[in-house]
Formats: C-alpha cells, sequence, structure tokens
C-alpha cells in the first residue's frame, strides 16, 4: 500500500490515484477529505461553524503555492472566533471589509508541517464527539500553534477593523 504525506499539515493517507486537484499546499488525499467535512457543515448551524473548518484548513496549509491571503484570512478567521467570539458570519464579513480595505498580505511562515490535530482527526471523531466541537478543538490547536504570529495578526485585525 502506498501513502502520501500532506505537505501542509502533515496526515498521511492512504494514496488514490482518482481525485481531482487540489487547493493549497496540501495533499490531494488531505483535499479530498476536507472536501467530506465541507459537505457536512455550510447549514449545520446558525453560527456557521462551516467557516471556521475553512479557516482552520488554510492556517494548516501555508507554505508552497497557497496564497499569502488564504493565511492571512485564515488566521484571521480563528482570531476573531476564538478571541473575540465572532460567528462565522461575521468572520465573512469581517474578512470582506479586509479585502477592500488591503490587497497586499505578508508571508507567514508556517509554524509545522506536521500538526498535531489534523481534518482526518476532525472526521474520525466528529461521530462520537459532535461535529461542532472537534471543529472547534482543530481550530484551537492550529491557532495555539501559530504562537508569536498571533500578533501580527492581531495588528491587522486591529488596524483594518477598527
Ligand atoms: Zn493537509
Amino acid at each position: 500500500m502506498e501513502f502520501t504525506i500532506c505537505p501542509g499539515c502533515g496526515v498521511r493517507l492512504l494514496k488514490s490515484d482518482s481525485l481531482p486537484e487540489k487547493k493549497f499546499n496540501s495533499s490531494k488525499e488531505c483535499w479530498e477529505l476536507f472536501c467530506q467535512l465541507s459537505a457536512l457543515t455550510p447549514n449545520y448551524d446558525e453560527e456557521f461553524i462551516h467557516q471556521m473548518a475553512i479557516d482552520t484548513y488554510e492556517a494548516q496549509h501555508g507554505g508552497g503555492d497557497t496564497k499569502n491571503i488564504a493565511v492571512v484570512f485564515g488566521l484571521a478567521g480563528l482570531y476573531l472566533s476564538l478571541e473575540n467570539n465572532y460567528s462565522g458570519r461575521q468572520v465573512q464579513k469581517a474578512h470582506m471589509v479586509l479585502g477592500e480595505k488591503n490587497k497586499e498580505w505578508p508571508k507567514l511562515e508556517p509554524p509545522t508541517f506536521n500538526w498535531e490535530y489534523t481534518v482526518k482527526d476532525v472526521l474520525d471523531s466528529s461521530l462520537e464527539k459532535g461535529l461542532k466541537e472537534e471543529i472547534r478543538k482543530w481550530a484551537e490547536v492550529t491557532w495555539k500553534g501559530w504562537g508569536e504570529q498571533q500578533k501580527t495578526i492581531e495588528d491587522i485585525c486591529n488596524y483594518y477593523l477598527s
């Protein structure tokens, strides 16, 4: 059996030859798992947890050919939702404001390419624990993992959103 390692999050998955092209700095197999998760989340709840899943995936797949804006917006979403209690809808609006006010975003180097909690863990355990809780845990681990670079994101949000 052959496996692939995702260059973004480090998840190890069985290789598949029949997958569509990926987005972000990810393996096709990892992107496929995110597509499966995305199929479950859009209408899941009032708060729009789907947004947190997108932001977390982006924040775990920086580097490579991932655009700067994807990582910055992903992290901004995590900062606003986890530290400021924004709902997914409010995060979407904040992304629009950021996009209107600025076009060039800094390149942030991911702290790791081997995350301890990945989209696979969310899918593996969501049935017993609840999807929302798992996505939140995934988001928290990811936001915490960015460590010192959190300050850059806080500054960006405070500058453009206040
Ligand atoms: Zn991945």
